[in-house]
């Protein structure tokens, strides 16, 4: 009897997840895990944070070494594909090689998004997606350099933290008015920029770059208002653009990225999409498009591949995710565009929760700040829309656990 091939382009977080779960529900034809770095699937998570701190100690290994050999997962590793026929079900790689599926996952991820501008500059000029770039800037950034870095979203806010802890001068120019703009309300990063603030780290929001050259060594960024600003090295972090050339090329539906329905295929039967590059309609929160996210990637690459068995997927849950910046680790879970926010203790750097009620005074997003252990509890709240009066909401006394139990 033939076995059946299952194929994985892009051996990331989805990716690698994806070829374990095969395996765990029992598949034993074969399955090809193909990745265009040189490195056997990572987490990207550390590489803003300790990866760049402690560079030496970090390990960000998706699986323990062994795992793929003893799990019969073969790798292909730094070898990009470069062509999809969906007729003749075959791949082709950068070396020639072509492989044929009977079926085929995209988990293709994303890349930063580039700007011409300061990439002209070639040198001292940096993106942060890769180990490879994370192992980079960790040899260059040095105590006493002046960074700027373009772009406040999570990129922006965590290199922030990272570089000022090792010992560098850090600026930070935003086009927008906020920072954090597409992913935490603005109470929450109006907190943050002040903590970043108090520890020496300096703001240019509204400020569009116009220019940026070298000059006797050292780069100058001009904005548009005027203001130039000396650095040694820049970082920019504006934004991720999904990888969809080789689904693109191939004729699939594309929709912002790979666009999939509930059971993760794509608009050829045969080809299923998850992870970062993959959009489709959030059954939680209604929204179409795509996660950007750790937990997504994870839950994605593991339900497309139950979905490649015809396993049932998992009901969706609220997205979540975390940062760590400045000594505080904060989850952020549901819609942080909730228009109403109430704080549950003292917003000062202290534990505390943030929570965000819709128009009907439902709970439809929360944000805990160095209160990790309230997050799941926060959760199922922010999944049942619970509904208490103000006064509840803010007795720091009740803890969400105690809520939770009551809202069932
Ligand atoms: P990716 O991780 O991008 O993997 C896709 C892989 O496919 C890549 O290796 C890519 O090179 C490869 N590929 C693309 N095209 C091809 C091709 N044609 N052939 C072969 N290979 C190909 N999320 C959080 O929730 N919390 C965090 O704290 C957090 N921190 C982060 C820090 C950084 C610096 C970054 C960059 C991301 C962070 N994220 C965080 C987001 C999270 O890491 C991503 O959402 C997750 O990595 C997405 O996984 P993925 O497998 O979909 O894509
Ligand atoms: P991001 O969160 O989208 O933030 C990019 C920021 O740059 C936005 O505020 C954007 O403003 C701004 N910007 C865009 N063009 C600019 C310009 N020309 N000059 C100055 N600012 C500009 O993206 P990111 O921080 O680059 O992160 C990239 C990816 O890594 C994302 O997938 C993210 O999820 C992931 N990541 C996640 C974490 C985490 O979850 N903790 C940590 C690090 C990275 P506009 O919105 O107005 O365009």
């Amino acid at each position: 009897m033939n076995r059946s091939t299952y194929v994985i382009v892009g051996a990331g977080q989805a990716g690698a997840n994806a070829a374990a779960e095969l395996r765990r529900q029992g598949f034993d034809g074969d399955v090809l895990l193909i990745g265009d770095e040189a490195h056997a699937p990572y987490e990207r998570p550390p590489l803003s944070k300790a990866m760049l701190l402690w560079p030496e100690k970090t390990r960000c290994a998706v699986h323990a070494d062994g795992f793929y050999d003893e799990q019969r997962i073969a790798l292909r590793l730094g070898v990009p594909v470069v062509a999809l026929d969906r007729d003749a079900r075959t791949l082709t790689l950068a070396d020639w090689d072509t492989i044929a599926y009977d079926k085929l996952l995209l988990c293709t991820g994303a890349r930063a998004r580039r700007l011409p501008l300061l990439d002209a500059l070639k040198t001292n000029v940096h993106t942060l997606r890769t180990l490879d770039d994370a192992r980079r800037l960790a040899s260059e950034l040095h105590p006493g350099q002046r960074i700027v870095l373009v772009g406040a979203g999570v990129i922006g806010l965590e290199l922030a933290s990272s570089a000022l802890e090792l010992g560098a001068r850090v600026t930070v120019i935003e086009a927008a008015g906020a920072a954090l703009g597409r992913c935490a309300p603005p109470l929450l990063s109006e907190f943050l920029c002040d903590v970043h603030r108090s520890r020496g780290v300096r703001f240019h929001f509204g400020a569009a770059l116009a220019d940026a050259r070298r000059e006797h060594g050292e780069i100058v960024l001009s904005l548009q208002d005027g203001t130039r600003i000396a650095a040694d090295a820049v970082i920019y972090g504006i934004g991720a653009q999904p990888d969809t050339a080789l689904a693109q090329a191939a004729g699939l539906t594309i929709d912002n990225g790979i666009a999939i329905d509930a059971g993760y295929r794509t608009s050829d039967p045969h080809i299923y999409a998850a992870g970062d590059v993959a959009s489709r309609q959030h059954a939680a929160s209604g929204i179409y498009g795509r996660l950007e996210t750790w937990e997504n990637a994870q839950k994605q690459g593991i339900g497309a591949a139950r979905a490649m068995l015809g396993v049932a997927a998992e009901a969706d849950t609220a997205p979540w995710f975390w940062t760590d910046q400045c000594g505080l680790n904060v989850q952020l879970v549901g819609d942080m565009a909730a228009p109403h926010w109430l704080v549950r203790g003292p917003l000062d750097g202290s534990p505390c929760v943030l929570l965000g009620l819709d128009e009907q005074g439902a709970l439809t997003g929360a944000i805990t700040i160095n209160l990790g252990r309230e997050m799941r509890s926060a959760r199922q709240l922010v999944e049942r829309r619970a509904k208490f009066a103000r006064e509840v909401w803010l007795d720091a006394g009740r803890s969400l656990r105690e809520l939770a139990r009551s809202a069932l």
